[in-house]
């Protein structure tokens, strides 16, 4: 599988997932646009040879200008996410707005500019969203985030099939708990814990290199073929 001399567009490339990523691709010969918001991170990812651009994904027009800025790239992987925690009852305007600009709208935009600089140039492309299981399951007090990954899907899916007549793929991926830093400290409770585990045949939470090894395949041209799947990276999770 190779992406030797790629270069990638990675969003929330500063931490977790988009972080193993780009730490993935480099050693696989690629070369990294990362869009990502803080400060510490962007000089961490310029040290590493990566072109990096801070912007906040929840706002729209920034976006829009920081896509335009990450080109040209070859390959795209929406990675980027947020989340916060709040009964359905409470849920408030506020966060669903917020989650699904960054977690929904955000991709849409960027994957716009990706796409319509692959058509206009006449190469050819893929993108990985970066969905999650809990667009599939209802998990208490994750309704703006489960609504927003359930979105995402619902654009990966109008993608694979407006795009790929234009040599775009597109795909998503479901992870399960991926132990991230965030990740750990919210499953640092050992009951809690315990009770997702055992629903996890494997035995165990996602490391973030498993995902990101799933994302360079769904990438690489070994997936010609592979356009429009979810694709859960679970352990099994889903069919418990
Ligand atoms: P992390 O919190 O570890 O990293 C998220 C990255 O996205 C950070 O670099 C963060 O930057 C960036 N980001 C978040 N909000 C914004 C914003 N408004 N503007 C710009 N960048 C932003 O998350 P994970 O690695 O755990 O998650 C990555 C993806 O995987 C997400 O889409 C998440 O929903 C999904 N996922 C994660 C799972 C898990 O258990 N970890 C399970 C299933 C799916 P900064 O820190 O600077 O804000």
């Amino acid at each position: 599988m190779s992406l030797q001399g790629k270069t990638v567009i990675v969003t929330g490339a500063g931490k977790g997932i988009g972080r193993s990523t780009v730490d993935l691709l480099i050693s696989r010969g690629a070369t990294v646009a990362a869009l990502t918001r803080s400060a510490d991170d962007v000089r961490e990812l310029k040290e590493l040879g990566c072109r990096a651009i801070q912007v906040d994904l929840s706002d729209a027009k920034a976006t829009r200008e920081a896509a335009r800025a990450s080109l040209p790239a070859d390959l795209l992987v929406n990675c980027a996410g947020t989340t916060e925690l709040q009964p359905f009852l409470e849920t408030t305007v506020e966060a669903f707005d917020h989650l699904y600009a960054v977690n929904t709208r955000a991709p849409m935009i960027v994957a716009q500019e990706y796409a319509r600089f692959i058509i206009d140039t006449g190469r050819k492309g893929a993108i990985v969203n970066v969905s999650s299981v809990a667009s599939f399951v209802g998990i208490p007090d994750h309704a703006a985030y489960c609504a927003s990954k359930s979105g995402l899907d619902g654009l990966t899916r109008v993608m694979a099939k407006e795009l790929a007549p234009h040599g775009i793929r597109t795909n998503g991926i479901h992870p399960t708990v991926t132990l991230t830093p965030m990740a750990v400290k919210a499953w640092s409770d050992p009951e809690k814990a315990a009770g997702m585990l055992g629903r996890i045949p494997v035995g165990r939470f996602a490391d973030p290199i498993d995902i990101a090894e799933i994302i360079l395949f769904l990438l690489s041209d070994e997936a010609a073929m592979v356009n429009g799947i979810s694709m859960p990276v679970d352990g099994g999770y889903m069919v418990a």
